[in-house]
Formats: structure tokens, sequence, C-alpha cells
């Protein structure tokens, strides 16, 4: 009985489920406080058009995100369309003719690759700026090579993206970022932080890193947010991003919004609930597919992302077990997803994504490239308890005995 088994598994981890709910304690608080400190009203939801010259909800927004992740200011803006969006914006915010960008945890995020090395696309390499890349094997850094190149920007991949790797702990970026410090104190640390909020106590700057950048699809728009992304950290960094994001002359003075920021505020303030079910969710399916004989990760202790990769033995396997999660979804559940050529992707990619917000992975969703080792990436999950549903769904569909 599939139920059974899951149920079983659940109870053997009652006492890492209470580290995690422990942690959603920790930074509901700190949530909290930041909207009490910041006086958050409702004249803060209201909409605005035109320039946005005072829109003091764009403002206090920016506001409340600097104080939760503890960063000297803060953009939060419906005008970022993605966690990709944010990352080019923040990159081309810092970055000048002749710096070099260092990748220390190996290749970047799949859609990042064009953004720094397309050709004749605008891209950084276009405008003069230089790319070297650090292999982050076996989970080492190579702080050899960076203390040698001394980059401008060093990027840090926080989750473990399309890799198979753990996700870097708060404790691991710590320990990274004073190693920086000592050997190329210049360098601006900056931490791509999708799917890392909420999953810990403290978030990367508080770790000693320069910035932190992120969509508001994913973790802190706490499934409501519809649209976005954020970028947080040392002001003046802030300031440069902004000129960036509207014009060098007008930075964050400006920007509208007509319609209203309040699920932006009500999905920051839901996000530890949230991503707490979410992080439960993903270690329950790395549970279940490690007790059945799969490679999983995360692999060891509690999640630092909300991903949960498992290691399929074949395509059909693959393909079976994203087309549970879309069968089980609230939205489009009666859609079939194929594997398709998505743009910013070089291979393949099976989606399921039966969500409320389009492509909004803090819902339940899975996806993976084809390729071997067939590797099939499931995230997010409103509640928990939609993604054990999925679960006892993803081993009828396969087959599984037990
Ligand atoms: C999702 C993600 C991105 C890109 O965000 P999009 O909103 O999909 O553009 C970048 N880096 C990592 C690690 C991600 O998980």
């Amino acid at each position: 009985m599939i139920e059974k088994f899951i149920n079983q598994i659940e109870k053997e981890e009652a006492e890492n489920f209470a580290k995690i709910e422990k942690i959603a304690l920790v930074n509901q608080e700190k949530v909290l406080s930041a909207f009490r400190e910041n006086k958050i009203s409702s004249r803060h939801f209201n909409p605005t058009n035109g320039y946005g010259y005072d829109d003091v909800g764009r403002d206090a927004l920016c506001r409340l995100f600097a104080d939760i992740f503890k960063a000297e200011d803060a953009i939060v803006s419906p005008l970022i369309t993605s966690g990709t969006h944010a990352l080019t914006l923040a990159l081309f915010g810092i970055l000048r003719p002749n710096d070099t960008l260092l990748a220390a945890t190996g290749r970047p995020y799949d859609t990042l690759e064009e953004v720094i090395n397309g050709e004749g696309i605008g891209s950084l390499r276009d405008f003069g700026i230089s790319y070297m890349q650090c292999e982050y094997t076996n989970e080492i850094f190579d702080y050899d090579t960076i203390e040698k190149v001394k980059p401008k920007l060093i990027i840090v991949q926080r989750s473990k993206g399309y890799a198979w790797q753990n996700a870097l702990s708060i404790e691991k970026i710590a320990v990274f970022c004073a190693k920086i410090k000592e050997i190329s104190p210049d360098s601006i640390i900056m931490m791509d932080n999708c799917y890392g909020e909420f999953v810990e106590t403290k978030e990367p700057i508080e770790a000693g890193a320069d910035i932190v950048v992120g969509s508001m699809t994913k973790n802190p728009g706490g499934g409501l947010a519809p649209t976005g992304g954020y970028i947080a950290g040392k002001k003046q960094l802030i300031e440069q991003i902004g000129r960036r994001l509207t014009a060098p002359s007008l930075g964050m003075e400006v920007g509208s919004y007509f319609s209203s920021y309040l699920p932006f505020y009500q999905g920051i303030f839901l996000a530890p609930s949230v991503v707490s079910s979410a992080v439960k969710g993903c270690y329950l399916a790395s549970k279940v597919f490690s007790h059945l004989g799969y490679e999983t990760l995360p692999s060891n202790g509690l999640p630092g992302d909300i991903i949960c990769a498992i290691k399929f033995n074949t395509e059909e396997e693959l393909i079976s077990f994203c087309r549970s999660v879309q069968k089980i979804s609230p939205i489009d559940s009666h859609v079939t997803p194929y594997p398709w050529d998505m743009p910013g992707y070089s291979h393949q990619v099976i989606m399921a994504a039966g969500t409320f917000v389009q492509g909004a992975t803090l819902e339940l969703s899975a996806d993976a490239p084809i390729k071997p080792p067939y590797i099939g990436y499931m995230q997010g999950g409103l509640t928990y308890q939609h993604a054990k549903l999925a679960l006892i769904q993803i081993l009828k569909d396969m087959n599984i005995n037990i």
C-alpha cells in the first residue's frame, strides 16, 4: 500500500519535520517584525500610475525586503519579469567594460548562459565583460583560482538548480564569504538566492554576501505575488541597479503599478509558512524515493532549498513522473506535458506546472531536461498535503509495488 508506506516514512521523520516548523516560526517572526517596524498599512496597497513619483507602496515594499534580508537597501518590483531578469539586471547594473565575472559554483543557471556569453544579442560579453567559471566539484570551492583572478563580481548559486549537488547551506556560504574577504577583499559576492529564501533562519547577507537576487514567483512571493523579482544588498550596489532598472537619471524615483501591491505584501507575509510546507514536501519526496532505491537529493540532512532531485532509471520513468505531477495539479490537470525546446535551455525540457501563477515554482511543479542520467526535479507545493498527494499519484503511475 503506497499510502501506508508514505505514512510510515512520515512518522520516522517526525523529528525533522518539527525542525522545519521551528525554522518557519523564526522566519514568521522576522517577517512580522519587519511589517510592524515599517508600519505597513492599507495605503501601501494602492495602485499608482504614470511615473509613480512618491509611490509609497513601492518604497515601503523595498524597505520591508531590505529589513527581512538584513540588507542596507532593496529593490522589489513587478517591473522585473522573472528571476533571470533580476539576475541580469544586477549583473548589468554592477559590471562595467573590462570587469571580470566569475561563477564560483560551476555553470550558472541555464537561462544565464546567453546573458553572459551570447554573441551579438547584448550579452555581458558584447559589452566587454569577461567571464570565468570555477567548477564546484564534490561541492568544493576553487579558492586558488579566485585568489589569482580577483574578479570584480563573484556569482554563487545557493540552490542546486539543474546540477547534482546539495544546495549551499548558510553555514557554507558564511565560510565561503569569510574566505573571499581574505583572499580577494574587493570582489563583490552576489548570491543567486532563488529557491533558498526562508529555508533556513538566516539569509546570505547575514553570512557575508554583498547582494542577493531572486524571483517573486518563487519563495518570497508566498504563492501570491503575480510576477516580479527582488534584489537586496549594499546601498551603493542597489542604487546602481536601480539606475539600470529605469534610467541612469531616474533610478528608483519612478515605477508605478496600476494593480495593487497587496499580493506582494500578503505573499511575503505567508512565505515563511508556505516555504516550510514546500520544504517538508521536498524532504518527504527525497526520503520516499531513496527508500525505493533511487538516488535523491537532498542527500544529507535537511533541505537547503525547496527542490527534490531524483535520478530515474529511464526516460519513460522521468516523463511519467512529470505527467503525474501535472495530473494532480489544481490547474490544467487535464493536459499532458511533452518535452519541448524551451527558450534559454540547451536540451529539450519537460515541465509540469499546473500552477495558478504561470511558471510559479513555489507551487508544486516538476521539470527535467531530457538527457541521461534522467534527473527529475520536483519543487514547491503551496501546501504539504498537495505534495503528499502528488507523491502517491507518482508512485501509482509508476506501478511501484510496495
Ligand atoms: C529559477 C531560477 C532562476 C531563474 O528564475 P526564472 O524566474 O525562472 O527566470 C535562476 N537561478 C536559479 C537557481 C533558479 O532556481
